[in-house]
């Protein structure tokens, strides 16, 4: 059965849209698509990030906008924008408490991040950027159903890359027939800031090998950076600087429209 792929407003008109998918929680999903999206700006390109982690959203607090609100309009909604331009929509942006838990079942939270799609004035965007909740369950099904997604960049750790649910999500996408544009291994080691050697605290994950196995690229490896953590939870992840040499060269790849 062929599913109706939804459609922006009018006033919006979006090149290419990447989701970031994860086996589970706690990976650097949300970081690395903030990371994505300010790397991808830095290089000029328009870039819009839309949270669909509904149950547990980031991205308005990384980048310090948490305290704004997106602006409804009669039909529409503004998304808001961070310092450095990237336009952001989030649950978060129109709940009055942010720590209010999101209580609604899952086709009422896929149609929401649906709505993100097709209600947000996003206007011109070379990328829209998903952030998808973790897991392979209604909302990334949905996502994956209805949107028209480019590609999917898959986030793992060292420890659960070798489990299946790394091996789930990338069958998911598979099943889709998105594209999957690579992995990004995060927290994969850590660098020793007095001898700059590089110690892989959580294990050996041969990625190289599994990544082989798959047929999917490997995009980079993110080490584990306190740097990284409290400039997220400053808000001003846009300040951090060591991300261009994981995503410059992944993002010289031109990303066609399949
Ligand atoms: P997810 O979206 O997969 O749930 P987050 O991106 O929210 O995960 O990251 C979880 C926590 O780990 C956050 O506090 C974040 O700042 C931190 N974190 C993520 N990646 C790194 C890293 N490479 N180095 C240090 N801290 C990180």
């Amino acid at each position: 059965m062929e599913i109706q792929k939804e459609k922006t407003n009018p006033f919006t008109n979006i090149k290419h849209i990447i989701a970031v998918m994860s086996g589970k929680g706690g990976v650097g999903k949300s970081s690395v698509t903030s990371l994505m999206g300010v790397a991808l700006n830095n290089k000029g390109y328009k870039v819009g990030i839309l949270d669909a982690d509904i149950t547990g959203p980031s991205i308005p607090k990384v980048f310090g906008v948490n305290q704004k609100r997106a602006v409804g309009m009669e039909n529409e909604i503004m998304p808001v924008k961070t310092a450095s331009g990237i336009k952001i929509m989030s649950i978060n942006l129109l709940i009055d408490q942010e720590d209010a838990p999101v209580v609604w079942r899952g086709p009422l939270i896929a149609n929401m991040v649906k709505q993100f799609y097709t209600d947000v004035l996003w206007g011109d965007l070379e990328y829209l950027l998903i952030d998808l909740p973790p897991g392979t369950g209604d909302v990334p099904l949905t996502i994956m159903q209805s949107l028209e997604i480019d590609g999917i960049i898959v986030v793992s750790t060292p420890q659960d890359l070798a489990k299946l649910i790394v091996t789930k999500s990338i069958n998911m996408a598979k099943m889709m027939g998105i594209p999957i544009l690579g992995i990004i291994e995060n927290m994969s080691y850590f660098q020793c800031p007095d001898c700059g050697k590089q110690h892989s605290v959580f294990g050996n994950s041969g990625i190289e090998t599994i990544v082989k196995e798959m047929d999917i690229p490997l995009i980079g490896k993110i080490p584990i950076d306190p740097e990284l953590t409290s400039l997220s939870d400053e808000g001003k992840i846009e300040l951090y600087e060591k991300i261009n040499y994981t995503f410059g060269e992944a993002f010289g790849i031109q990303i066609e429209k399949v």
